[in-house]
């Protein structure tokens, strides 16, 4: 159990916040504490505010529920509040929920908060600054009078999860929902395939990078958006400007510099330390982790991802890429010295764009096929065709996608009616099935998920073929469980601690980084979110008046 203190944050109908006008200031509603989760209130002194991300906390669904024990879809906001994973609308958010499931839900809201209300909007944009879950995961209750606003690359992924995505997970109903509770004219309860079944389109502003002025004018910031290197492409930070008192903030987002585009950090950095902002608001997620020995010790390797430790061994996207280029190697020299063929099979972040690309080149400069998983192989082919990766159309044809058996198992079209990513690559000349992979196992780096397990016993890897674990550790118990279940399949076909790697960097700022980046900006105020211990920051080395804020949760703070 983690974050336990942090709980007591919850916010309550006693500790209403207090509207105040004249001033700009900033409340934090999610991501206090803990690793993402995001949402930040900035409201501007004409009273108008907007946010900053609305993201899912994991923590909630890892510690209370379970895949066979979902959030309940229709009393949302009635578990929500109850819970604390969804935040009352209270004064500075009012009116911030869907009227559809506000208006199923509100007998039972007041019977704990009597005089909760969901109206007098003052919230006009979410701001999105990338698209992973925790930034993103509960928009889908927001009231469509809150326009989106998000970069052009997110955009895109924001469609193509919503094409890939299955309905009701948290990447649904961002950019349209299906208004919930709609009774047709003879009483029955309708259903997205009813006639006249309504469907609400939320506004969405895609700003390319850059950008610099106003949305509308119901905005009352000046937005620029800067593009950053994170584990995503299309992430950025947006300065903001209140139109009145002329405070300037910066918001981070997530964001590094050892990934393949430290340009871009780089550049918003030396932007940000010319737009001398009032505060800073950045991400502190590396601070206070502890990180493994380096390197992992491999003979012990099992029983550290047990015991929750960080490999952050390499630095540097391109010493992963250097590293796994090495695993293939070493798999190649044992095929010469007469050992049997062995596959490699890897497991990565699906829409790590930099990570893909890494086992792309480490895969070409060993003659080996890379092989991925239907969602991945398509996340990567919209990002070549965004030009966000440096594989060009033409090398993306080298690289293979994986069908797997699903519904009768025998391959027709038909098994594939309700799995959307398998049917757009089913015409696809690059697929390949189990039965090619396991008849020249030697040829191919094959991706792996949890998710796809079972298709191991159509795949057959020889014994002793490698795996390569290319993400971050497992973070709760459930993963925890997970990683071990993925261990014993591996076990199955005797894969090994011998033959089991680590290559992976992190997503996010070493805390050498951050004190880097914050000594450069020098706000004059500094917020550390998506952190679980924001108070190392102060052991950081920075200017002594640089003032560091440290809110409550839901809790208005004048900037
Ligand atoms: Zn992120």
């Amino acid at each position: 159990m983690k974050n336990r203190e942090s709980r007591a944050n919850r916010p309550n109908v006693a500790n209403l916040t207090v509207h105040s006008t004249q001033t700009t200031s900033v409340a934090v509603y999610g991501g206090l504490n803990e690793i993402g989760g995001n949402k930040i209130v900035l409201k501007a002194a004409d009273g108008r505010a907007i946010f900053l991300d609305f993201g899912f906390e994991f923590r909630y669904f890892n510690d209370y529920f379970d895949e066979f024990l979902p959030i309940r879809k229709t009393q949302v906001l009635f578990d929500g509040f109850q819970m604390g994973f969804l935040p009352l609308p209270d004064h500075l958010i009012s009116g911030i929920y869907r009227p559809d499931l506000w208006a199923f839900n509100e007998q039972q809201i007041h019977e704990i908060f009597p005089y909760m209300k969901n109206d007098s909007l003052k919230i006009t944009h979410v701001l999105i600054s990338h698209c992973h879950g925790d930034h993103i995961g509960s928009i889908r209750y927001l009231n469509p009078q809150i326009s989106l606003v998000c970069g052009k690359i997110s955009k895109s992924i924001l469609k193509f999860l919503e094409t890939y995505s299955k309905s009701g997970t948290m990447f649904s109903d961002i950019l349209r929902y299906g208004v919930r509770f709609q009774i047709d004219e003879k009483g029955g309860r309708m259903n997205k395939k009813s006639k006249n079944f309504q469907i609400i389109w939320r506004k969405i502003y895609d700003l390319p990078a850059y950008y610099q002025g106003d949305l509308e004018e119901t905005c009352s910031f000046e937005v620029q958006f800067f593009p950053v290197d994170h584990s995503l492409p299309g992430a950025g930070a947006y300065f903001l400007e209140d139109k009145i008192t002329k405070k300037r903030i910066v918001y981070t987002g997530d964001l590094r510099f050892h990934g393949r585009r430290r340009d871009l950090t780089e550049k918003f950095i030396s932007a940000a330390q010319n737009f001398h902002p009032d505060l800073l608001i950045t991400e502190g997620t590396r601070l206070g982790r502890i990180e493994a020995a380096n390197p992992p010790n491999q003979d012990n390797f099992t029983q550290d991802i047990i015991d929750n430790k960080e490999f952050n061994k390499f630095a540097t996207e391109n010493d992963v890429c250097k590293e796994l280029a090495r695993i293939i190697r070493l798999a190649r020299e044992e095929n010469r010295e007469g050992d049997s063929p062995k596959l490699i099979l890897f497991t990565c972040a699906g829409r790590d764009t930099n990570r893909l690309e890494s086992f792309f080149l480490a895969c070409k400069s060993q003659n080996r096929s890379l092989v991925l998983l239907p969602k991945s192989y398509l996340f990567l082919k919209l990002m070549v065709q965004l030009g966000q990766t440096e594989i060009s159309e033409k090398e993306f044809e080298e690289i293979r996608v994986f069908l797997p058996k699903k519904g009768w198992g025998v391959y027709e079209a038909k098994d594939y009616s309700r799995s959307p990513d398998c049917k757009a690559i089913y015409n696809d000349s690059h697929q390949i099935r189990a039965q090619e992979i396991h008849q020249n196992p030697s040829k191919f780096c094959l991706q792996l998920s949890f998710y796809n397990l079972t298709d191991l016993l159509d795949i057959r890897p020889p014994a002793g073929s490698h795996w390569i674990r290319s993400e971050s550790e497992p973070f709760t118990d459930e993963a925890e469980i997970k990683m071990d279940k993925l261990l014993n399949w591996l076990d199955i076909f005797q894969i090994t601690p011998s033959t089991i790697h680590n290559a992976h960097c992190s997503g996010h700022l070493s805390p050498e980084d951050l004190e880097k980046m914050i000594q450069t900006i020098n706000p004059k105020k500094i917020l550390v979110i998506h952190s679980e211990h924001p108070e190392i920051l102060s052991k950081l080395s920075l200017p002594d008046k640089i003032e560091i804020i440290t809110p409550s949760k839901g809790k208005e703070m004048v900037i």
